[in-house]
């Protein structure tokens, strides 16, 4: 069972949270990934960020760089990043699963059941404004709901993920929108309400923001060095 030090509040104190929850998790063997995986793909981007974009699970690109949407997805979210004035180094990018499935099948219960504790400590550590739900697996996990991208994806609901309390935002999962131009549109078209959604004030609880000048503290460990955490 991964365990890591206790640790809100302050951007320090979100670091030190993140390196010692990836320095657990990077040799989780909770499920049978474990044996197929190259390695963890724990997540990567602001320690400090207001957005959290949550994927499915780890494919080929990821699974060999040890980075999450590092394939032709991740450029696709790194233009829709682009076209609202942010990039990687301002949001968090992580996963339902930090390993990759054989074969880039989907996520199974058992395996999302052995993993989810290590999103909701991330949650936890962040402490993000909003939750960018990629697809179907991330939103059906973090709304509690079975409902389906196709249904839900653009509408905004105020959820508490553990001790958080954020706004969840599903939207359809770039690699979907890569190979259907109609929905790659729909994406396009909910990605442009971030701007607006970011502009809402804070639920009641939520965090302060932490001024963009205090995020850019240079890489001090391995894994900021390796996972670019800023
Ligand atoms: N798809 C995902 O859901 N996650 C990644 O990290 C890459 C592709």
């Amino acid at each position: 069972m991964v365990t890591a030090v206790d640790a809100v509040g302050t951007s320090e104190a979100r670091r030190a949270g993140l390196v010692s929850l990836y320095n657990a998790v990077s040799s989780c063997t909770d499920c049978p990934l474990a044996e197929t995986r190259t390695q963890v793909v724990f997540g990567s981007g602001n320690a400090d960020a207001e957005l959290l974009f949550v994927g499915e699970a780890p494919g080929f690109h990821e699974d060999q760089q040890g980075i999450p949407f590092v394939g032709a997805a991740g450029k696709l979210l790194e233009r829709l990043l682009g076209d609202i004035g942010l990039s990687r180094e301002n949001v968090f990018i992580g996963n339902v699963l930090k390993c990759r499935p054989p074969g880039n099948r989907d996520p199974q219960a058992d395996e999302i059941e052995a993993c989810q504790s290590h999103l909701f400590r991330q949650i936890e550590l962040i402490q993000p404004r909003i939750v960018v739900t990629l697809g179907n697996f991330a939103t059906k996990l973090l709304s509690g709901n079975p409902a389906g991208i196709t249904s839900v994806h653009g509408t905004e609901q105020n959820v508490q993920l553990g001790s958080s309390q954020v706004l969840l935002y599903p939207i359809y999962h770039p690699a979907a929108a890569l190979y259907t131009r109609a929905m790659l549109g729909v994406l396009e078209e909910d990605f442009a309400r971030l701007p607006q959604l970011l502009g809402r004030e804070p639920a009641p609880g939520a965090r302060e923001a932490v001024p963009s000048a205090a995020v850019a503290t240079p890489a001090a460990t391995e894994y900021e060095a390796q996972l670019g955490l800023f």
